[in-house]
C-alpha cells in the first residue's frame, strides 16, 4: 500500500477518531500511522482545533440584548425583563 492510499483510508476515520467514536483497533491503527505521518498529524490537529472552536461557540451562544428583548416581547414576557 502506498503512503497516500494509507492516508486516504485513515482520513475517512479521522472525524470518528476525534469524536472518540472509533473502535479501539482502528484507534491503534490510526495512532501508529500518525506516529510516522506528519501530513495526517497536521490534519488531525486542525480538525481538533476546529471542533473545539465549534463546541465553544455552541456552549456560549451570544444572544444580543435587543434580540432577547424582542423574543421576550413576542412571548409576552416583557414584564420579566430586568
Ligand atoms: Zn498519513
Amino acid at each position: 500500500m502506498s503512503p497516500s492510499e494509507s492516508c486516504h483510508h485513515l482520513l475517512d476515520s479521522l472525524s470518528a477518531y476525534v469524536d472518540g467514536e472509533l473502535s479501539e483497533a482502528l484507534c491503534r491503527e490510526l495512532e501508529r500511522h500518525l506516529a510516522d505521518c506528519e501530513d495526517c498529524r497536521v490534519v488531525i490537529d486542525t480538525l481538533k482545533k476546529t471542533i473545539e472552536l465549534y463546541r465553544e461557540t455552541i456552549a456560549e451562544p451570544e444572544v444580543p440584548a435587543d434580540v432577547r428583548a424582542r423574543l421576550f416581547q413576542r412571548l409576552k414576557l416583557e414584564d420579566y425583563l430586568d
